[in-house]
């Protein structure tokens, strides 16, 4: 662990190294600032592993009152209008700061973008790089420009574990290094540490991807919001992996096809057939594989043998599981991808708690509403990382000596979490279902071992998908499967909500605090 330099002492610390948080580091500067990782910069962030690329109006055709436009029909009434329209808008700037850092995006001969197409875009507007390398080649162009940059001091192999809270606001970060109690004062703290899918047997993100900063946020008493809504990506390759590498979306926009074992294709009868956007897709996929049959892309003909080349990365993961695509069907399933919801936020980042911003997927922002469109979330966390950074940075320096340090929990393991949420919180909910899995996570959410905090998420997630009796966006409900008019709300929730509704004795609930 690289020491601490004495300027960066009680500086703002950001928890989490992708894009998001990288982004916020490096618009801090030249404020010091420090970065927790709890992996080696560059690896274990969903960031790195983007393959479609980053949603921009940039195409001569399209502006971003379409792309805003592509963004609100998509989310099925819960984005905030205002978020949507600010996101799209600074797209072309937000491409600017990623080229100045160092990301050469693919481009035709004659200069202009490559555009990609996706799901629920009206238009061709992803910018990519190095094919489907896009995230990696983003993510390592700001680790240089982090590497480079003398105020950032990053603190790799760091997890943070708690937030220390005094006087009802942040007073400093509990982590631990090479598990022994490292404490860092401070009153600014960004949480910036990704989504959730790892809280499910079978996803696209890294297995550290478990919401452990909504685990801090909330335990320190900050709201959550939209939690309900997960997204599952509908072509996760079924090939035995866990995380199940991805057939990126960007696949389908040149034209691949979802069939059955027999050939048949399962979206022929949807107005937009595989362009649907992917919630609607993606329960198509599951409804094939819950009634047993497999589902399966098939690129041949679109793609054939130009695959490899437009999708390298892919095509590496399909040989790896023995498939050729350009001449083999690729077989796919749904799996929990991105995570609308989270630590609730304002315009500029911040959340319901003194001293606490949220950032990237761990935030949630109401830019993706029900249902985020495909390559909106590196836009966002690109976007967002320099509000955050003018937030915290045009906010006073306020010493801590945080006087009281809660005891060290262990390093979060999901491991029984995983198949509770694969089975009940999963594409398709219903109230049995859902019930099972507040019964199943209470205790060991309110437990104190190393399954307690990705387990309160998962009860977040599930408490939330059980109130919202309505099918919309991601979220669909089995028992109520139209949308209800009362359903425009975003559900916010704190652990204080989340103890009420499940009539949870607070001495049980303090033991977990
Ligand atoms: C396979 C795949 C493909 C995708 N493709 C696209 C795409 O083409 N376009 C698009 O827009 N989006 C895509 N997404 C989604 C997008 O990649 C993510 O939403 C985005 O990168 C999230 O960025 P982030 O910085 O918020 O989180 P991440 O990149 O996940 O980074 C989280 C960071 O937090 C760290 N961390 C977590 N917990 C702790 C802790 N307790 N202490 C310290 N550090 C911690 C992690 O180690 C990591 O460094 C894809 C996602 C996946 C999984």
């Amino acid at each position: 662990m690289a020491a601490i330099p004495p300027a960066a002492a009680g500086c703002p610390v950001v928890i989490g190294a992708g894009i998001a948080g990288l982004m916020a580091a490096l618009h801090l500067a030249p404020e010091p600032v420090i970065v927790l990782a709890m992996a080696p910069l560059g690896s274990d962030c969903a960031s790195a592993w983007a393959q479609g690329g980053i949603a921009v109006a940039v195409g001569e055709d399209d502006d971003p009152a379409r792309h805003a436009a592509d963004t609100i029909a998509a989310g099925d009434g819960l984005c905030d209008a205002d978020v949507v329209e600010r996101i799209t808008a600074s797209g072309a700037v937000a491409l600017a700061e990623l080229a100045r850092h160092g990301t050469a995006f693919d481009r035709a001969p004659d200069g202009r973008y490559r555009l990609g197409l996706e799901g629920g875009h009206g238009r061709r507007r992803i910018v990519h790089a190095a094919g489907d390398g896009t995230g990696r080649a983003i993510t390592m162009a700001l680790v240089e420009a982090v590497r480079r940059t003398p105020s950032i001091t990053v603190l790799e192999g760091v997890e943070a574990r708690r937030l220390i809270i005094e006087d009802g606001a942040v007073a400093g970060v509990l982590a631990a290094a090479d598990d022994k109690p490292l404490v860092l004062p401070t009153a600014r703290v960004v949480i910036a540490t990704g989504g959730i899918g790892g809280l499910y047997r079978e996803t696209t993100n890294p297995l550290t991807a478990i919401g452990q900063g909504l685990a801090l946020a909330a335990r320190a008493g900050a709201t959550l919001a939209d939690m309900e809504f997960v997204q599952f990506h509908p072509t996760a390759l079924a090939a035995g992996q866990d995380p199940m590498p991805l057939v990126s979306e960007a696949v389908r926009g040149e034209g691949a096809l979802l069939v059955d074992a027999a050939g048949r294709r399962i979206m022929a009868d949807h107005p937009r057939a595989e362009l649907e956007p992917r919630d609607i897709v993606a329960r198509a996929v599951r409804r094939e594989t819950a009634a047993g049959r497999r589902v399966f892309l098939d690129a041949r003909r679109a793609l054939g043998s130009r695959f490899a080349e437009r999708f390298p990365g892919v095509a590496v993961a399909c040989r790896a599981a023995g498939i050729d695509p350009a001449v083999d069907l690729i077989p796919v399933r749904a799996a929990a991808h991105y995570h609308m919801g989270g630590i609730a936020v304002d315009a500029a980042g911040r959340s319901s708690l003194a001293g606490l911003w949220a950032v990237g997927e761990a935030a949630a922002t109401g830019l993706h509403g029900a249902n985020r469109l495909a390559s909106n979330s590196l836009l966002e966390a690109c976007v967002a990382g320099r509000t955050v950074a003018e937030s915290v940075g045009g906010t006073t320096q306020r010493p801590t000596r945080p006087a009281v340090v809660p005891p060290l929990p262990p390093s979060s393991r999901p491991d029984g979490v995983r198949g509770i949420m694969a089975q009940h919180v999963g594409v398709l909910r219903d109230r049995d279902g859902l019930n099972a899995a507040l019964d199943a996570l209470m205790p060991l959410a309110f437990g104190t071992d190393a399954e307690a905090d990705p387990a309160l998420v998962g009860l977040f997630v599930a408490a939330a998908a059980l109130q919202r009796q309505e099918s919309r966006g991601s979220h669909s409900r089995t028992d109520f499967p139209a949308h209800s008019s009362a359903g425009t709300r975003r559900s916010l929730l704190r652990l204080a909500d989340l103890k009420c509704m499940l009539d949870v004795d607070d001495k049980r609930v303090a033991i977990g605090a």
